[in-house]
């Protein structure tokens, strides 16, 4: 299955994205309220310009404090996130994801970012190919 598939059968979601300059704090809320794991930072929602994970937060909490609270996005977030192409595999993303310890990959065409997927929705597709080819697989041996 390709990306473009796998964001069309989420529903073409919009990305929830941070302008360069957003405090942590604000940006824990708006992980919180959006019930998400990653703030994509763009200061267009178009350029995605930086990642922040829940993980990004916690580690800074564990080791500088809760000061990191009132820092900006721009201290903590990875700079120039891999990025995944609407024809790429489901095969391919999960093993960039998987050699980049990441679970988040923005969607970009044409420089411009249309979607993002998460190692939950790339594995779920994986899954349903490999039921599909076994039921193939199946039939054909079966004789129908
Ligand atoms: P995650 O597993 O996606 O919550 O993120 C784990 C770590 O990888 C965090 O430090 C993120 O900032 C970073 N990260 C997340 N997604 C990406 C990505 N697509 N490219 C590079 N780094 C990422």
């Amino acid at each position: 299955m390709l990306v473009q598939q796998i964001l069309k059968a989420r529903g073409n979601n919009p990305v929830i994205t941070v302008k360069p300059g957003t405090l942590v704090a604000d940006a824990v809320s708006t992980l919180a309220e959006r019930r998400i794991g990653v703030l994509v930072v763009s200061p267009d929602a178009e350029r995605a310009v930086g990642i922040l994970s829940e993980r990004d937060i916690v580690r800074s909490l564990a080791l500088r404090g809760a000061g990191c609270l009132t820092e900006a996005v721009d201290q903590m977030m990875t700079r120039n996130p891999v990025c995944a192409s609407p024809g790429d595999s489901s095969d391919a993303v999960l093993k960039r994801m998987t050699e980049g310890r990441f679970r988040h990959m923005p969607v970009t065409e044409d420089g411009k970012m249309i979607g993002i997927v998460t190692i939950g929705d790339v594995v779920h597709a994986r899954l349903s190919e490999l039921s599909m080819e076994k039921d193939a697989l199946q039939g054909m041996i079966m004789g129908h």
